[in-house]
């Protein structure tokens, strides 16, 4: 089974992965993640990605590409993945078109644009193990512990690309370049939307559906 998820920055789509992949038996594959580990290790993918991130605006299509087309590859991508905030753009797209993984199924997250500003203020991670957490009392996960990770037991930080500033050069940047993909992929009568707005269980009983059906 092969998936994109995709849909505006904080619709979700990563929190939502990580509750159907063990049914799938397949594997996340986020770029975001990927560019995020890069920079830690200041890779030279690190060093030119951190360059576009911290403007909130998309890392070059020939880099990005290139790292996720040498990811699919990998053994563990054989039962297959859900491609977590790639493709981005229309070019994106159409190199994965020509490569020779055949996508099954787009699910398309559709959140309102005050929510998404919403949840992206509250968003938290863990700087060990990457676990994805949102502190406002109507988020999910909420931290058991105020402001620490379940599993490391440590403070948790906000991505610096989760302020007010950026966050509203990210949104016009997927208003942009990432919705096209909405049409792109309805013309191949792969898409379909998940409203993402409500309560977790139903999100993910929606998302399901979408997969199978
Ligand atoms: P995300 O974790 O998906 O919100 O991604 C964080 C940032 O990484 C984005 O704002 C972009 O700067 C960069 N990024 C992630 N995926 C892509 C992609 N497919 N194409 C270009 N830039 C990306």
């Amino acid at each position: 089974m092969k998936l994109i998820f995709f849909g505006p920055p904080g619709a979700g789509k990563g929190t939502i992965a990580q509750q159907i992949l063990n049914k799938y038996k397949i594997i996340q594959i986020s770029t975001g993640d990927m560019f995020r580990e890069n920079i830690k290790n200041q890779t030279e993918i690190g060093v030119t990605a951190k360059e576009y991130i911290d403007k909130g605006e998309l890392v070059p299509d020939e880099v990005t590409i290139t790292m996720l087309k040498n990811r699919i590859e990998n053994d563990d991508c054989k039962n297959g993945f859900i491609l977590d905030g790639f493709p981005r753009n229309i070019p994106q797209a159409q190199a994965l078109d020509n490569s020779d993984v055949e996508i099954d199924r787009v699910i398309y997250f559709t959140v309102p644009a005050d929510l998404i500003i919403h949840r992206l203020s509250g968003r938290r991670s863990c700087k060990q193990c990457n676990k994805v957490y949102n502190i406002n009392p109507d988020g999910f996960p909420n931290p058991k512990v105020e402001n620490k990770c379940d599993v490391c037991n440590i403070d948790l930080f906000q991505r610096a690309d989760d302020i007010p500033a950026t966050i509203k050069d990210r949104l016009d940047i997927y208003r942009e370049q990432t919705e096209p993909l909405a049409e792109y992929y309805e013309k191949q009568g792969k898409l379909k939307k998940v409203n993402a707005d409500g309560e977790i269980q139903r999100i993910i009983d929606d998302t399901i559906n979408a997969i199978e059906n």
